[in-house]
């Protein structure tokens, strides 16, 4: 199912119809988009066109944490459920450690996507990994930066370069790669190799992660201003 939400689509699927979907789009062998939709893009959205285009032609957009799914409720919308970008990662590797998927880590620091890498390898035995680039190149790089994954010949590319760097260079590069799959997936690879530390259970379950990440980083202070912003616009559409 797919919902609408300040003009951008969302689709409206549980973490097992999802990654239900991606398997799909990997069988069909043609090249698909996926956007986890955060409150910091789609507000971002509503400004610059290029953004919301980008929403657009992503062939699955799923409420990454728990502002979308809020927002998705103000506006009337129901059984709207979280499918965050660290958690689709999860269950994809998952998957293609049974399906044989090869699956490539392009993004953050050097050496993190190496590390991130072994450390799926160990949970996930038979997982193949393609290859892992970091996410430090230039504008002038991005075109040799797709060829290198081309030759690795990777289905499933994980894109971990932050928004909206990482769907810009998807929505550039994918066809050049010749996989069937990209997804930006943010901070998680920074996760995955133990350089961040997601906060615990219980607060993610009372929807407070966010919460937990913004007294981790400080600096994300800044970037979440814009939250009440978007919970304000939200209002202001749909209940006013
Ligand atoms: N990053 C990168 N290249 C860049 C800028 C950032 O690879 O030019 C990485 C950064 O190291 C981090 C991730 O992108 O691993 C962004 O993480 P963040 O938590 O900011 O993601 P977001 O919340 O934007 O999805």
């Amino acid at each position: 199912m797919k919902t609408t939400l300040l003009g951008a689509p969302i689709d409206t699927l549980t973490m097992k119809e999802s990654v239900e979907k991606i398997a799909g789009f990997i069988k069909s062998g043609q090249p698909h988009r996926v956007l986890t939709l955060n409150p910091e893009f789609l507000y971002q959205a509503q400004f610059e066109p290029e953004l919301m285009e980008l929403a657009r032609r992503a062939a699955l957009v799923t409420p990454d944490g728990i502002g979308i799914v809020w927002a998705c409720r103000m506006a009337g919308r129901r059984g709207v459920v979280r499918v965050t970008g660290i958690d689709l990662m999860l269950s994809l590797v998952h998957r293609a450690a049974r399906e044989g998927w090869r699956v490539y880590l392009l993004g953050a620091a050097p050496g993190v996507a190496e590390e991130a890498a072994g450390r799926l390898r160990q949970d996930y035995p038979g997982l193949q990994v393609a290859g892992t680039h970091h996410g430090y190149f230039s504008d002038e790089e991005a075109a040799g930066v797709a060829e290198m994954v081309r030759q690795n010949q990777p289905q499933l590319i994980f894109v971990a370069l932050g928004a909206p760097k990482q769907e810009q260079w998807i929505d550039r590069y994918l066809e050049q790669t010749g996989a069937s799959v990209a997804v930006g997936v943010g901070g998680s690879f920074d996760v995955i190799a133990g350089k961040v530390r997601r906060a615990p259970q219980w607060l993610q379950r009372l929807h407070l992660e966010w919460l937990a990440r913004l007294l981790r980083e400080p600096s994300r202070w800044r970037r979440q201003l814009v939250l009440p912003r978007f919970v304000w616009m939200v209002i202001k559409r749909y209940r006013l």
